[in-house]
């Protein structure tokens, strides 16, 4: 059985293309599937709507979460409900085409891969948001202590198995592209242009994108830390050499009496302890976020047959 996961918040105007899409695309391959739909506390009438599908079509099952925990937590909430052989991840506002399964399918099944992502080679849609998109994937791609995750995105379909590993990983703060990366198995990708969102606004505001960046980098990178480090030595052989400097010419008599560069030393000492100290900070947080270990999600109301186990 295929079990494809969709992350659902404030998507009503997008849900009925997505139907008319997704359902022929999955039935072109196999009968035996479940769709589960995370409403991740929309307000609008995306859950109503979700049920009147239901009616018409078991196969749709709905994970209502009891507000919106973000779509990281979604995913992972529709990952832990979900019962098939392979599962699917695919985001609602058909920027992931769905006709896309059936060539992951078809990796899995024929060639054997245990992972299956989309890999983006283009974006259509609005300009600046696929810059910083752009930039990102440029960035991670080299600093990432994982492979396999350069333009990949939660698009993908997965074993049991790549699952049951992602499952395992405990971690309040998620960047699933990062960790499907790092279980490893055999991992492969099917090239596709991401196409613009069908209608509507994305969800995801800027904030939120920018903060699933940092999340990205902090958990795959050692890059922030080792900053403090590299520039922090860096400062002290310029000023063990400046200190030698400013010594020899108090000895020889031609120091300046000279208070600008005094106060651009402090000035520059000081904004960089400060850079240093967020960063450190940014640590301690995410270290206080793992330990508080919350629950990443709460379910109001599964629709659907029970949970396993
Ligand atoms: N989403 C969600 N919770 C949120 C934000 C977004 O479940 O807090 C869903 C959204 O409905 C969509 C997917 O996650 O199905 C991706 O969101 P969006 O298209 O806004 O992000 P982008 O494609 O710009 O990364
Ligand atoms: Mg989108």
């Amino acid at each position: 059985m295929l079990s494809v996961i969709i992350p659902v918040y404030n998507e009503e105007a997008v849900l009925d293309e997505l139907i008319r899409r997704t359902v022929p695309a999955i039935e072109s391959f196999t009968t035996d599937y479940e769709i589960i739909f995370t409403d991740d506390g929309s307000t609008d009438g995306s859950l109503k709507k979700l049920l009147s599908f239901r009616e018409k079509n078991p196969k749709i099952k709905i994970l209502s979460l009891s507000r919106n925990f973000g779509h990281q937590a979604a995913y992972t909430a529709g990952l832990e409900h979900a019962a098939g052989d392979l599962i699917a991840m695919m985001d609602a506002d058909l920027q992931d085409p769905p006709e896309i399964l059936i060539e992951m399918y078809r990796k899995i099944t024929v060639e054997g891969f245990d992972a299956v992502y989309g890999r983006k080679i283009g974006r259509k849609g609005k300009k600046r948001r696929n810059f910083f998109m752009y930039l990102f994937h440029l960035i991670f791609k080299n600093i990432a202590e994982i492979s396999n995750i350069e333009n990949a995105g939660n698009f993908s379909m997965m074993t049991r198995k790549v699952v049951e590993a992602l499952l395992s990983m405990r971690e309040k703060i998620r960047y699933l592209p990062g960790m499907r990366s790092f279980v490893g198995f055999r991992q492969g990708y099917v090239d596709y242009i991401r196409d613009d969102r069908y209608t509507g606004k994305p969800k995801m505001s800027t904030g939120k994108l920018f903060r699933l960046a940092g999340d990205a980098i902090f958990s795959f990178s050692r890059l922030p830390i080792k900053l403090c480090f590299i520039l922090g030595l860096t400062g002290v052989i310029i000023f063990l050499a400046a200190g030698i400097y400013v010594i020899i010419a108090k000895i020889l008599n031609f120091a300046m009496p000279g208070w600008s560069s005094i106060l651009l030393s402090i000035y520059f000492l000081g904004s960089i302890q400060l850079v240093f100290l967020g960063i450190i900070g940014e640590y301690v947080y995410r270290n206080y976020k793992e330990s508080q270990n919350r629950p990443i999600y709460f379910i109001k109301e599964f629709y659907g047959s029970e949970p396993k186990n």
